[in-house]
């Protein structure tokens, strides 16, 4: 997705030859004209695959996934990574090691709001080595609900995430796809571009 592409060369920062910061328009600040743009681009691929939940992660999940579920007129839910004192027992527990902030936590979803039958749509902002797309399949199959595929905003194509999700057989749409954060500089998989920060 070029709009996307164009906002990560010139508003990305390349911390490392592992971790890119969107801090200006995904993980922090957000640009909702941007994420507009981003969540169409979702629906419109999956928009025949019969989605009724399209699930996500908190916190930074939550923006590329709301006009994606709105446009798919499905209900968007996104797992919480700390229990709410409002959440009764009846919920679905899966484990997560977060790979940027180096930690392991529960991720709960009610048991309300997945069922048997759901065809899910799972969105995340980044994937990285597939730890949190492992928690929500799990959580996705403790109710017995299908996964019609991954929306993926941005892809690091050389950690294994996207490799285990294919394995697994599941369809993984990502809308932008990095090959390298080598030398402080992003270089996309399709066209090889590449940026200086
Ligand atoms: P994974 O579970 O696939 O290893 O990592 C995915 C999660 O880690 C994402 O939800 C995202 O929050 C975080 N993450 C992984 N890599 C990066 C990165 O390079 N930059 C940022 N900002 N977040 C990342």
């Amino acid at each position: 997705m070029e709009l996307l592409k164009q906002a990560i060369r010139e508003r990305g920062k390349v911390l490392s030859d592992q971790v890119l910061k969107v801090d200006t328009f995904l993980n922090h600040q957000i640009d909702t004209q941007l994420m507009t743009a981003v969540g169409h681009e979702f629906a419109e691929r999956f928009k025949d695959s019969g989605i009724t939940k399209v699930l996500t992660i908190e916190s930074s999940g939550i923006a590329p996934s709301f006009i994606a579920a709105d446009e798919l007129n499905a209900p968007l839910i996104f797992a919480r990574k700390k229990k709410s004192l409002t959440m009764n027992h009846d919920i679905y527990v899966s484990q997560v090691h977060s790979f940027t902030k180096r930690e392991t936590n529960d991720i709960t979803v009610s048991k309300d709001f997945l069922e048997a039958g759901d065809q899910v749509l799972i969105i995340d902002d980044f994937l990285a080595n597939g730890q949190a797309a492992l928690g929500l399949i799990d959580i996705v199959k403790q109710a017995n609900a299908s996964i019609a595929g991954f929306g993926i905003v941005i892809e690091k194509s050389f950690q294994t995430g996207r490799q285990q999700l294919e394995e697994l057989g599941y369809r993984v749409e990502s809308l932008a796809r990095i090959q390298s954060l080598e030398a402080g500089k992003v270089t996309f998989i399709e066209d090889s571009t590449s940026i200086h920060n």
